[in-house]
């Protein structure tokens, strides 16, 4: 090991010059030192330039548990009030179309329901969106319709205020934009 005159860099044993700033062993500077600048310019610029076109690695975020939980509840819910719908069909009297039609509104919104619940799962951020826009829509036209009543509509409302605290953590934004 030896150490440069002019930049005090150390230096391997095997080298004549200094590898930074090309200057003798002896301390002399070299002849061709306009070269060696002009040398080392071109590799470090290639050395950055390489750098740069790795290609960065993309980390996805993990789908966060509250999401997971949320993803579960509307399907079980979803499925529950699909199948207590269907049986108030089967046991409908057609002639009383308002009933039915209503009860087909009602499935439409259940479905569209689990598709957005699909659409959460999958960190779609429309699928965020449109929860977190469309619910409040369907919980003032719950308090609106006798048929759907208050006290139902006041559990929605308080439903939808947790998951709206949770769709709008930091943690679950950041997995719903990546
Ligand atoms: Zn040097």
């Amino acid at each position: 090991m030896w150490i440069c005159y002019n930049c005090k860099e150390e230096n391997e044993e095997t080298f004549d010059a200094c590898w930074n700033c090309g200057f003798l062993r002896e301390g002399k500077a070299p002849e061709n030192l306009e070269t060696f600048k002009k040398v080392k310019t071109e590799i470090i610029n290639e050395e950055l330039k390489k750098a740069e076109e790795i290609p960065k690695v993309h980390v996805p975020i993990q789908r966060p548990t509250s999401v997971t939980v949320i993803f579960w509840i509307l399907i079980v819910i979803a499925i529950i009030r699909l199948l207590i719908l269907i049986l108030i069909l089967l046991s409908v009297n057609f002639d009383t179309g308002r009933i039915g039609s209503f009860v087909f509104s009602i499935i439409l919104a259940t479905l569209i329901e689990l598709v957005v619940a699909f659409g959460l799962r999958a960190g779609e951020n429309w699928a965020r969106m449109l929860y977190l826009w469309l619910k409040p829509i369907s919980i003032i036209y719950g308090f609106i319709n006798p048929k759907i009543g208050n006290i139902r509509s006041l559990f929605a409302s308080f439903f939808y205020l947790i998951i709206l605290f949770v769709l709008t953590r930091k943690n679950v934004k950041k997995y719903f934009k990546q």
